[in-house]
């Protein structure tokens, strides 16, 4: 029979499919023996049911009354009892961490009876009808539907009739009567009371927390983490403990390392007399865990010891909530804690050096997207001038952007190509879609644990948060500074989420040390650490991956800088740009030429150029196989703008002038040469069959650059990659051309020129034929750029801006595939070819060139799918090297990746 319910000795963190992360890691904290609450889990596969009928799977309800007798029996108490009663807490937690995205009900159990039974227990009435009052407000909101701002209003014009600055002001008296107000109000918009009934609020909460799965925020949530929408929360429920009866009590958030730099020791924010709700929102200023010690020694050594339990349990950085009733300290939930790029390059580097986890679990636990943050640049801190505010350094990084007040205008800004950063007095989870649009987020309350931060922590958002000196004035669009400096909306301040300052304008960027130790391999005194744990992991990657790296690169230049970061050859050379400049005057000759001789004249003169660039390269790369790819784009890229042209010949007419009679040849040829669609025009490999000589040229060029390095005693290996052949038959007409050139200049040289000729397989026709093509290929290259607009018959340039964005926004893909291969779709072209290219061609050489081989989530795929090599840009090489390395990791799980 089904199971729908858990108790916690019966789960633990492997069971984070079914639990939830926060069920498991409870059910896990339960069984090390540390001191959690009494509770059990409803599974994600009874919501996922739930979600899917509309009603709670058969049998559900009975095993949580079930599990609840037992909680009940253990605690000696029933729930809502008049005496002393037993009250829960009803929390969400699917798979993968989503904080603050869904809902939790707090105080389950109270009503007009219990509410004076734990007046009694607590000793405190107004802590009573606090909780009560909190119940009734979060239920009418979550479970009923009742809009919060009615409650709040409620609630402020009691302030007002008590003339109470703050609800610390308001006495039991007055709680009991804001109570019955809410009751009303719930009446009044749903027709229905508030339930009196302890079991049916437990019942409607579970219903209300499955239902929040589904709410906008966390749907955001997820499209923007790429969290399936699929898997459902689980619920748990779990006994209450309060952090607000007194000065004995309060609650924290706390790391078992600096989440910010991986830095050893205890972390946190702690707040007195407080509900960890209160914690978290930022409604009241934290106190650093340090002071725990001063104010509870006695909970504080605990605290630690626990923290030290876990953190050696999980052999990884945690992040817990606590409680502590009236000395007594309770642990509420663990995780293993979200992390900057440099804190998880950090952590893993050290933990090696612990003994507590292999280096290759080290690697697993850091990313290619993160060494790519770490790669950014950062403000100068000598030249930034004085700040504007100093706050908390919550997420590392250097932004410059327009102040923004509120998430609305963060949006509307940023779609209109706007930088902005968003400043808050403290963020919600409302607040997301403009902490997704903006550069970073800055608040004036909060610490490290707050919203704002944890949120902008997972999406690698820069953010300062508790800049205190800041009023920031949401309804005035402006903050005021310490010193009563106005910065009005729309005036450019920078956000050093690194050293937790802001400055007025745009502050000038200083290069990394991680990029600095990349391109020189010096290490920095100040950053050493990081860089350490950088090269670590990066010499772990290069031992155990299997694909290489090779970068995309057009100059000596990049050749240079593509090599320094550690790639293994050019696996995409573009002879576009040796078309361009001065020369483009010569391939305008070209194209025009009305004689053999005439074309013969502007080829004779491009061939030295080119044959210098190659030489160039191929001395960058001495050593390492280039991959020079034969032009590709149509001709008419290198001619004159059509209208421009029109312009000039129609206004010349006009005039009653003759028009400039080189204009109007040129003219002519650009509108003989136009195409309606280029993208499928005359290009890649039909150009080189169509244009006589131009291939011999360019092949030329190569083969006497060959000749050149070798004669000054080099090893040049460079390969001739034929673009866009759909057919073989296009490919064995124009490698014939290529190896008879070879052979002309072998014997006029006297030197043999051996060159590979290979195909890149763009085409869906040249991944279904792949096997004939093979006859004649040396090596295939993927393009995947070309190969996913072809297989989806879409052109990148007209669609990324046209719709991409409705169809991320409406699930068609989770990203978008020019970002990521679709593996599905280009994914299975991809395997057909490998296939069925190395069965014709055993040990045939396989690469891809396209940008995806610099995509972390692509390079698994290609390890997978068998390649030999990636390619892409010299900056994401060290990514690649990194993610090809983890690829190769099967079987080793990241902590959490997300
Ligand atoms: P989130 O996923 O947003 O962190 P939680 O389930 O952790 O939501 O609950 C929100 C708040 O409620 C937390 O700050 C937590 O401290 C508090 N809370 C949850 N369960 C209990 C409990 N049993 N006793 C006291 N406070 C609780
Ligand atoms: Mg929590
Ligand atoms: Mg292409």
């Amino acid at each position: 029979m089904a199971r729908y319910v858990y108790d916690f000795a019966e789960g633990g963190r492997d069971m984070a499919d079914l639990l939830g992360g926060k069920g498991a890691n409870l059910a896990e904290m339960a069984r090390l023996g540390l001191p959690v609450p009494a509770g059990f889990i409803v599974t994600t596969e009874a919501c996922r049911t739930f979600l899917s009928t509309g009603t709670e799977p058969d049998g559900m309800s009975d095993e949580v009354s079930r599990h609840l007798a037992a909680v009940e029996a253990a605690a000696g108490r029933l729930l809502g009892q008049p005496e002393d009663p037993l009250l829960l807490s009803v929390r969400s937690g699917a798979r993968f961490s989503m904080p603050g995205m869904m809902e939790t009900v707090l105080d389950i159990g109270l009503n007009d009876d219990s509410v004076l039974g734990l007046a009694k227990a607590s000793g405190s009435e107004r802590f009573a009808w606090d909780s009560y009052r909190r119940l009734v407000q979060m239920f009418g909101s979550t479970v009923m539907g009742v809009d919060t701002a009615l409650f709040e209003e409620a609630l402020r014009l009691l302030k007002e009739a008590r003339n109470a600055p703050d609800d610390l002001h308001l006495d039991a008296a007055d709680l009991a009567s804001l109570v019955d107000v809410c009751k009303s109000l719930i009446q009044q918009e749903t027709g229905e009371p508030f339930p009196q009934s302890p079991a049916e609020q437990l019942r409607r909460a579970i219903l209300a927390v499955f239902r929040s799965w589904n709410a906008e925020r966390a749907r955001l949530y997820r499209r923007r983490e790429h969290i399936p929408d699929d898997l459902g929360t689980a619920v748990t429920v779990q006994c209450m403990v309060f952090g607000n009866l007194g000065a004995d009590s309060g609650s924290g958030v706390a790391f078992t390392r600096d989440p910010a730099t991986g830095r050893q020791g205890f972390y946190g924010d702690y707040l007195p007399n407080a509900q960890g709700e209160d914690v978290v929102s930022g409604i009241r200023n934290t106190v650093p865990l340090a002071d725990l010690e001063d104010l509870d020694p006695h909970s504080f050594a605990r605290l630690c010891d626990h923290m030290r339990t876990l953190e050696r349990h999980y052999r990884d950085l945690c992040d817990i909530e606590f409680t502590i009733e009236r000395g007594t300290l309770w642990m509420l939930q663990t995780r293993v804690g979200k992390r900057t790029a440099e804190a998880a390059f950090a952590i893993a580097a050290e933990l090696v050096d612990e003994g507590l986890i292999t280096p290759d679990e080290a690697l697993a636990r850091v990313s290619g997207d993160g060494l790519a943050r770490l790669m950014f640049r950062r403000f100068d801190t000598s030249a930034t001038g004085e700040a504007l505010a100093h706050g908390i350094p919550a997420s590392p990084g250097a932004a410059v952007g327009a102040a923004v007040f509120d998430s609305a205008e963060a949006v509307r800004r940023t779609a209109a190509g706007e930088r902005v950063v968003l400043v808050r007095q403290e963020t919600t989870p409302d607040d997301l879609p403009g902490m997704v649009a903006a550069q970073a987020v800055l608040t004036s309350r909060g610490g490290k644990t707050s919203h704002a931060a944890v949120v902008a922590r997972g999406m690698g958002r820069v953010c300062v948060c508790g800049a205190e000196e800041l009023s920031v004035d949401t309804e005035g669009r402006r903050f005021t500074t310490g010193d009563g400096t106005v910065v009005e909306e729309g005036t450019v301040i920078s956000v050093d989420g690194s050293a937790g300052a802001v400055y007025r304008g745009a502050a000038p960027l200083v290069d990394s040390a991680v990029m600095r130790y990349l391109e020189t391999g010096e290490r920095g005194a100040e950053s050493a650490g990081v860089v350490d744990a950088v090269a670590h992991a990066l010499r772990q990657a290069d031992a155990v991956r299997r694909l290489e790296v090779r970068a995309n690169a057009d100059t000596p230049e990049d050749a240079a800088r593509a090599r320094r970061f550690g790639a293994q050859g050019i696996g995409l050379c573009r002879t576009e740009h040796l078309f361009l400049g001065e020369r483009r005057k010569l391939v305008e000759e070209m194209i025009l030429a009305g004689t053999d001789a005439e074309r013969d004249h502007a080829l004779e003169a491009l061939l030295p150029l080119q044959r210098r660039d190659f030489t160039r390269i191929l001395e960058a790369m001495e050593g390492l196989p280039v991959t020079i790819r034969l032009l590709d784009p149509p001709l008419h890229e290198f001619l004159p703008d059509r209208t421009e042209l029109a312009v000039r010949v129609a206004a010349a007419q006009a005039a009653g002038n003759q028009p400039d009679p080189h204009d109007a040849e040129v003219l002519d040829a650009v509108n003989r040469m136009h195409e309606e669609n280029p993208m499928l025009g005359l290009r890649g490999v039909r150009l080189g069959l169509v244009v006589p000589g131009l291939v011999a040229m360019q092949v030329r060029a190569v083969a006497e650059a060959i000749v050149e390095r070798v004669g000054a005693g080099g090893a040049p290996m460079a390969e001739i990659m034929v673009p866009l052949v759909g057919a073989v038959e296009e490919l064995r007409l124009a490698r014939e051309e290529v190896e008879h050139v070879l052979a002309d200049v072998s014997k006029e040289s006297g030197i043999t020129v051996r060159c590979p000729v290979g195909t890149m397989i763009e085409l869906p026709r040249a991944a279904l034929t792949a096997g004939r093509i093979a006859e004649e290929a040396e090596f295939f290259s993927f393009g995947t750029n070309d190969l996913t607009q072809t297989t989806w018959g879409f052109s990148r340039d007209d669609v990324e801006a046209a719709f991409f964005s409705a169809y991320l926004d409406r699930g068609v893909f989770a990203t978008s595939p020019f970002e990521t291969i679709d593996r599905e779709g280009v994914g299975r072209l991809v395997d057909i070819a490998v296939t069925e290219g190395r069965a014709a061609r055993p040990g045939l050489k396989i690469g891809v060139c396209g940008e995806h081989g610099g995509d972390p989530d692509s390079v698994h795929f290609f390890h997978t799918a068998g390649l030999d090599y990636v390619s892409c840009s010299p900056f994401r090489v060290p990514v690649a090297r990194l993610e090809a390395g983890r690829a190769a990791l099967s079987g080793i799980e990241a902590g959490d990746s997300r």
